[in-house]
């Protein structure tokens, strides 16, 4: 049994919240640690700890910023295994899974590497008579993230190094479901070379939330999570006159048009439905086919393709797909699919009764599940189901699936699979969603664009990470200078135009 701490000023700190979480291994379904809750107090001191930090922080020379980014990337690498088996462990993702989202916050990372770049300004020489104007981003001060369990590591990358790059100090409250992993940041940062107090982390729950989004020193909140949540995360946080990005659920479509080659969007659909689970936000749970020929073929060949996906501990590199986070959670999916069955889809193949190795029966398991013939109007298709359940959905023609897609309240990701150009064409333009893939699955952009939904999936302006990740973080100024050795034209009190 270990105790995870808070991470306050550049130390692991205790804390003096009397209140606690437990900390399961979702293969085995056994307590393995705990993790000491923060209480307002605690929220106040890491805020105090990050505001003391800031003058200091924020007038470093870029250069010297930048320096601390290169080693802490170097120390990610090093420690690479180490967060793979905490992720492994709290969160029960396979092993090249854990290892493949840690790949992508550290190229998060990397991007943050290029500050000096991205911070570069504007500027115009000579708008006016020995007058020069230029634009520059500064940070906003204190800044806070609200992270998922789904990705204990690579969400807090999202944010952290790109609000610490651009030289606001920083506070992560990580999901209490597994949070090892951001304690761990925290000392590879101090490791690095940060100072105390540009990088804390507060674990908790609602009250440490609660206690964020009040906060008269916090400038910014970036929350991702559940839809409901982020909305209120939106709601509360903006009405306290902070900057807020409340990232929230899915339910991501496939259009399999009948031109497709079926092959590659059967092998999409299956790393795309059951990886991890299905509990990633971009997860594809919902397949539509264009025409029952299209259908019948994709459902006849996924059947024995997820019958075959090996289920269990991710600490064992063969297997492919792990456990769902926690006891509750299992119980929630498979209550869905009892829903689907009652409400009429075909269920076609049922993990409920998924067999895992001797020893880990305990374990939170869901096998792959594959629906058929499922309509809008059934929970299975309207809610997020963050499980390994794939629905298929069967349209007769282009119009009515993608007509699916827009009535959909969620729209964070989707594609289509075709080889025709004009129909992908049409789809990028028309499709309301934040991010689309052609042929591509997972269409996830990489650390120099930015990622994010629209409707119900994001509430706020900006995106995260990437260009939209720096102006978030940062607020503009906008400077207009004459020199003193300038032509001089007498007072005007006129409003100002230049000449
Ligand atoms: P969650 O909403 O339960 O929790 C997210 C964070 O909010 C956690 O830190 C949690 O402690 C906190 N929280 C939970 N309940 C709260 C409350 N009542 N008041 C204040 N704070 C509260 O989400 P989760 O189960 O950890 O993560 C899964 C969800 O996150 C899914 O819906 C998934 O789609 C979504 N997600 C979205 C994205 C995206 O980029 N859009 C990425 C990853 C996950």
């Amino acid at each position: 049994m270990y105790q995870v701490q808070h991470f306050i000023d550049g130390h692991l700190d205790d804390g003096i919240g009397a209140r606690s979480g437990k900390i399961f291994n979702p293969a085995t379904g056994e307590q393995q640690g705990e993790v000491t809750f923060a209480s307002v107090a605690d929220v106040d001191r890491a805020v105090a700890a990050a505001k003391s930090a800031f003058p200091g922080w924020s007038s470093t020379s870029i250069m010297n910023r930048v320096a601390i980014l290169f080693k802490f990337r170097e120390l990610l690498l090093a420690n690479k295994d180490r967060l793979t088996e905490l992720l492994v462990k709290e969160h029960g993702k396979v092993w090249d899974d854990a290892a493949g989202e840690l790949q992508r916050g550290f190229e998060v990372v990397e991007f943050a590497c290029g500050i000096p770049q991205l911070l570069k300004g504007e500027f115009s020489a000579g708008v006016g008579g020995g007058i020069d104007a230029w634009s520059m981003r500064m940070p906003l001060g204190v800044v806070a993230a609200i992270t998922p369990f789904n990705f204990p590591a690579m969400v807090p990358l999202w944010t952290a190094p790109i609000a610490i790059a651009c030289g606001n100090t920083y506070l992560l409250k990580p999901s209490e479901k597994d949070p090892s992993s951001a304690t761990l940041l925290g000392e590879l940062f101090r490791e690095a070379g940060l100072p105390d107090g540009v990088f804390n982390v507060v674990h908790g729950d609602k009250e440490a939330v609660d206690r964020i989004l009040e906060h008269p020193d916090i400038e910014a909140v970036s929350f991702v999570g559940s839809t409901n949540i982020a909305e209120h995360i939106y709601q509360t946080g903006t009405r306290f006159g902070k900057r807020v990005q409340a990232l929230g659920g899915a339910k991501n479509h496939a259009i399999i048009m009948p031109d497709a080659d079926l092959n590659q969007a059967v092998d999409a659909m299956i790393g795309a439905a059951f990886g991890s689970a299905g509990e990633r936000c971009m997860a594809l749970s919902v397949a539509v086919t264009v025409g029952d020929e299209v259908a019948d073929a994709l459902v006849e060949k996924i059947v024995p393709r997820a019958r075959e996906i090996k289920v269990g501990h991710g600490m064992d590199k063969a297997n492919e797909m792990g456990p769902l986070i926690t006891k509750e959670h299992a119980a929630k999916v498979r209550r869905y699919i009892e829903d689907g069955v009652q409400q009429g889809a075909e269920l076609v193949v049922d993990g409920r009764g998924v067999k895992v190795e001797q020893g880990f029966e305990h374990g939170y398991w869901v096998g792959p599940t594959l629906f058929d013939k499922v309509s809008p109007n059934m929970s299975i298709y309207k809610d997020e189901i963050f499980g390994p359940v794939l629905a298929v959905v069967r349209a007769q023609s282009y119009d009515e699936a993608v007509e699916l897609v827009q009535e959909h309240p969620y729209g964070n990701g989707t594609c289509i699979f075709t080889r025709d150009g004009d129909a992908a064409r049409a789809f990028v333009q028309d499709i309301k969603v934040g991010m689309v893939g052609v042929n591509v699955p997972l269409p996830v952009p990489l650390a120099f664009h930015s990622f994010g939904g629209w409707k119900r999936s994001l509430f706020g302006d900006h995106h995260m990470y990437g260009p939209e990740g720096v102006r978030f973080f940062t607020r503009m100024k906008s400077v207009t200078a004459r020199w003193p050795t300038s032509i001089r034209s007498g007072a005007n009190l006129s409003f100002p135009t230049i000449d």
